[in-house]
């Protein structure tokens, strides 16, 4: 179980290389780069100093769903506070609910570009937001320094000594489950006609946050699967009675 940094867009690339060393500083080494604007880089290698090897081992993904689909946990980050729709963690609580998730699975924190920050897109597939206090409202912190932070609470509350909360009974659904289950929803909701009343084509992305908050392990998502495979069953066998005209 692992945990690593998605970088989302990055467009310099000495922050990807001051990432990596960020990181390596904090005993992390998986650095997974969704379309990085330059990568390899020298640049990227100088700033990296003595971490080349987390570079030389960094994976780069076209779409931001691939770095995170095996992960069972998804931590956002943001300088914002306006995202009113989660619920904000510090680094210190998004910290230990890492160690907690990293003991059955595979986590992922990931941060935005430079200039956008994580767009909403990206937010839909985030369990959790963190954002780093900071003093007034200059709350932008740069990118590597940003992984900094959140990397240093990880290690305090990571290391040989720390008290390590209880697993989970049950591993989390991964990212790529998560994804399926979205689509079993939709078809199914498409299949009994159920109207969108969110104005704006809302529905998905609230039954997107919902989960999100609930933080589906493996045994509830089974059972939502299940509910979903019942349903369209019934209503096919509801189908062929009024076909033949006995329903
Ligand atoms: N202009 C962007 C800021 C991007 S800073 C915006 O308004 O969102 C680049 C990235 O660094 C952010 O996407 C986030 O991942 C991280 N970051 C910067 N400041 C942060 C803070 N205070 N808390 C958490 N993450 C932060």
């Amino acid at each position: 179980m692992s945990i690593r940094v998605v970088l989302v867009d990055p467009k310099h690339p000495g922050n990807i290389g001051a990432v990596a060393r960020a990181m390596k500083n904090m005993g992390l080494t998986q650095l997974h780069l969704v379309r990085p604007k330059a990568f390899p880089d020298a640049e990227a290698t100088a700033r990296a100093s003595g971490a080349d090897d987390v570079l030389d081992s960094a994976r780069v993904h076209e779409e931001f769903e691939d770095a995170i689909a095996d992960c069972g946990l998804v931590i956002g980050t943001s300088a914002r506070q306006r995202h009113l729709t989660f619920d904000l963690v510090e680094p210190r609580e998004c910290a230990h609910l890492v160690a907690e998730a990293a003991q059955v699975g595979n986590v992922a924190l990931v941060f935005g570009s430079e200039k956008y920050g994580l767009l909403n897109v990206e937010l839909a597939r985030c369990h959790r937001l963190v954002t780093i206090p900071t003093a007034g409202d200059y709350a932008s912190l740069n990118l590597a320094m940003a992984v900094q932070v959140i990397t240093y609470e990880i290690l305090l509350a990571t290391r040989p000594g720390a008290p390590v909360p209880p697993p989970p009974d049950v591993p989390f659904a991964t990212g790529r489950e998560m994804e399926l289950l979205y689509e079993h929803f939709e078809r199914v909701l498409e299949e009994v006609e159920f109207r969108d009343r969110t104005g704006g084509g809302q529905l998905m992305a609230r039954i997107r946050r919902l989960f999100n908050r609930a933080r589906l392990d493996q045994n509830e998502m089974n059972i939502l699967r299940g509910i979903l495979t019942a349903v369209q069953a019934r209503r096919r066998v509801a189908g062929s009675k009024s076909q033949r005209g006995d329903g």
